[in-house]
Formats: structure tokens, C-alpha cells, sequence
């Protein structure tokens, strides 16, 4: 990797870019799997170590695996931006990182217009945002802001069975000093999240407007399905001898999409399966079915996901399986600060607009006045490699965010 930093924006863009484009290439998925304390997500953070350091920012790690760089000395009342390094797995290039690049080059931008913040100011980059690796979406701001038990984190484990704590620990991080941070909290005044749209309203919303800015996210969680059956041979055993659990996981796999039909504006994911064994030849003892359900209500997801496992249940019951649910996580709707949305949506002549997708900075929203902006993503697609925004779009988005950075420092 190289740490150049050229003189204009858009070169210094295309540098950064091209610094991170080959860290952590999925090869069999496609796009790019970076997780959290893993060898691609290690480098991002050396990367953003070392590309805050030649800005002149302080970077300090906190006790939670997050990363700070600060530009000026910390204190009360910081205007903090970022986003995050990791990504789902097979995921884009923007999701995560375009946050965290804006976020150091509208610094450059700002030193160009000659700011110098009055008040504490830093980006920051979170740990395990996706939950890619060990299962807690914003896992790294939700163990600092308390909003889960530290003791249960260290415990999860990732799917080759290690632990939160064993990976922190071979990365050299100390797992017992994870949890609630509540005076670094305090400290942040506002935070702001300059991420790339994962859909296509603002597109939908206003044709010409390259960065919207955030309203609400809607209520979302995870639920693991365990379904156990009984392991036998493919060839062998007759249907009316087969306990096969992956009888129900497809009718999880259909319910999930027939039942949101009552629910408008409700959207339900199975988009991962593990049988046990998992061989071609072998009807599987046991399979893990992992659902994702989202809508406008916290209430009306938890009828979503009873309806889904209802109809899982009949089907277990009928091939003699067995069904266990486990909650892995659930959020319920957040809406972003109003003040603060009005103010850059009439700085920066923005669009307003909500998201399906959870965020590290609906998380702070109920400890800070939170914001997000978006940058327009043409196809609307993400969580793939086929994710995009052109780099004019995201050049414009260096801007606004300068902009915002601008007046809430002052
Ligand atoms: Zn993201």
C-alpha cells in the first residue's frame, strides 16, 4: 500500500481508493470481506492510522476497538465523523469506507478553506458494523454506548468457532476492558455519518440531488433458526423415514417472502443457510437458518418473525424436527436528531429521506444529536459487489460533508 497524498481532492480520492482496492478481495464471493480484527480489517485500520497521522490528527484506539482520530485536542462538545472499515461478507467498496475517506479529505478540504475547528473534532472509524464476522451489527459503538453487555460479546464466536475475545486478544487488543464508555460519550456533542445510499429514494426522491440527508432508520433485527432433524444417508433412507430439517428451512425461506405481503413496507431476508454436515449425499442432522426482518414498527417485525416461525413449526413438526429461536439482535426504529436534519438539509440544499439499513450512527442517536448523509448510488444496489457511486458523486459528498463539518466546529 502506498501512503501518498496528492494535492487535489479528486486525485487524492483516486490515491486513497486505489491505497484501499486490494484489501481484502473476496475471491470466491466477489467484492470484499473484511472483518472485524481479521488480516484485511488490520490493514484498513494501519491505513487510516497512518493516513491520519501525515494530517497531523492524534489517533488513539478506545477500549472497544474503535478508532479516533483527533484534530486538536480531545475534550466536551467534539463534532465527530465516520464510519466503518469492515464490510458483509462479498460486500461493496463503498459501504463502510466512503465514510471513513470523505471523512479525512474533507479535513484536507477544510484546512484548504482555512478552518480550524473551535471545537474538539474527530473521525471515527467502528468496529464490526456489519456483524459480519461474529453475528452483533455496530458491535464496536453498541459496547460503547452501553447498549449491550460486554460480557456477552467477548463470549460470541465467529463461524470457525472463535471467540470475540480470543480474536481481540490475537490482534492485541484487551478484551476485559471492553464495555460501556460512558465519558467518552459524554464527550461527543454530535455525530455525523456520511455513508453511500443502499437503495434508490433519494434518486426517486429528487433526480438531481447527489447527497441526501438521513431521517429515520427502521426497526430491524436477526433471529438464528436451529432446526434439528436426523442425519442419515441421501440414498438409503425413505422419505417417510427422513427427519430432514431442511424441509422447514425452505419453508422459512418461502414464508419470509409471503408473509410481508400483509405488511406493506415490511421487507424479510433469508440470506444464509448452514446445514450440518453440509455433504451432498447426506440429509443434514441440523441446519441454521438466519433471518432478517424489517419494517417501520418494532412491534409489527415481531409479528413478522412469529408468522415466519409459525409456519417453520408446522413444517417441523410434520418431518419430525425440532425448532429452537434465538433473537441475535433487534433495534427499534430510530429517528435521526430533526434539528440537526433540517440544519444540512438547508446547508446543503438536501433532500431528506429514510433507510432500511441500520447504521453505527442510529446507535449514538439516543445518547447524541446523530445525522447521516447519503451519496447517491445509482443502481440502488449494496451489500454486493456490484455496490457504486460514481466519483464525482462522491467528490460532491467530500464537500457537503466539509460543509457540515464546517459549520458544526465553529
Ligand atoms: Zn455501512
Amino acid at each position: 500500500m502506498s501512503f501518498s497524498l496528492p494535492p487535489a481532492g479528486g486525485s487524492r480520492f483516486a490515491a486513497a481508493w486505489s491505497d484501499l482496492a486490494p484489501v481484502g478481495k473476496d475471491l470466491r464471493r466477489g467484492g470484499y470481506s473484511r472483518h472485524a480484527f481479521d488480516d484485511a480489517e488490520m490493514q484498513l485500520r494501519q491505513w487510516f492510522t497512518e493516513q491520519s497521522q501525515r494530517r497531523g490528527l492524534e489517533v488513539e484506539n478506545d477500549r472497544n476497538g474503535n478508532i479516533w482520530a483527533w484534530w486538536g485536542e480531545p475534550g466536551t462538545g467534539a463534532v465527530v465523523t465516520g464510519s466503518h472499515l469492515d464490510s458483509v461478507p462479498g460486500g461493496g467498496a463503498f459501504d463502510g469506507p466512503l465514510g471513513v475517506v470523505s471523512a479525512l479529505l474533507a479535513v484536507d478540504e477544510l484546512r484548504l478553506r482555512g478552518v480550524t475547528p473551535a471545537r474538539p473534532f474527530a473521525i471515527a472509524c467502528f468496529m464490526e458494523e456489519e456483524g459480519g464476522r461474529f453475528g452483533l451489527p455496530c458491535m464496536g459503538c453498541r459496547l460503547l454506548t452501553g447498549a449491550v453487555d460486554a460480557d456477552q460479546v467477548r463470549r460470541l464466536r465467529d463461524p470457525d468457532g472463535l471467540s470475540v475475545a480470543d480474536a481481540a486478544r490475537r490482534v492485541g487488543f484487551d478484551p476485559a476492558t471492553m464495555g460501556a464508555d460512558p465519558a467518552r460519550l459524554a464527550g461527543i456533542g454530535t455525530f455525523v455519518e456520511l455513508h453511500v445510499e443502499q437503495g434508490r429514494l433519494l434518486q426517486n426522491t429528487d433526480s438531481t440531488a447527489v447527497v441526501g440527508v438521513g431521517s429515520e432508520i427502521l426497526a430491524h433485527g436477526r433471529w438464528c433458526i436451529t432446526i434439528t432433524g436426523q442425519g442419515n444417508h441421501a440414498g438409503t433412507t425413505r422419505p417417510d423415514d427422513r427427519k430432514d430439517p431442511m424441509i422447514p428451512a425452505a419453508a422459512a425461506v418461502l414464508a419470509a417472502r409471503r408473509v410481508i405481503t400483509d405488511f406493506p413496507g415490511a421487507v424479510a431476508t433469508v440470506g444464509r443457510i448452514t446445514p450440518v454436515p453440509g455433504g451432498t449425499n447426506v440429509i443434514a442432522s441440523s441446519v441454521q437458518v438466519w433471518l432478517d426482518v424489517r419494517h417501520e414498527s418494532a412491534p409489527t417485525t415481531a409479528t413478522i418473525v412469529d408468522l415466519i416461525v409459525a409456519a417453520v413449526r408446522v413444517e417441523a413438526e410434520l418431518e419430525g424436527c425440532t425448532l429452537r429461536v434465538q433473537r441475535e439482535s433487534m433495534v427499534d426504529k430510530v429517528a435521526f436528531d430533526p434539528g440537526l436534519g433540517l440544519q444540512l438539509s438547508e446547508l446543503l440544499a438536501a433532500p431528506v429521506i429514510p433507510t432500511g439499513a441500520g447504521h453505527d450512527a442510529g446507535v449514538f442517536s439516543a445518547h447524541v444529536p446523530s445525522a447521516m448523509l447519503f451519496v447517491r448510488n445509482p443502481s440502488g444496489i449494496s451489500h454486493s459487489p456490484d455496490e457504486h457511486a460514481d466519483t464525482a458523486d462522491c467528490l460532491v459528498g467530500v464537500t457537503a460533508l466539509a460543509d457540515v463539518v464546517e459549520d458544526l466546529v465553529r
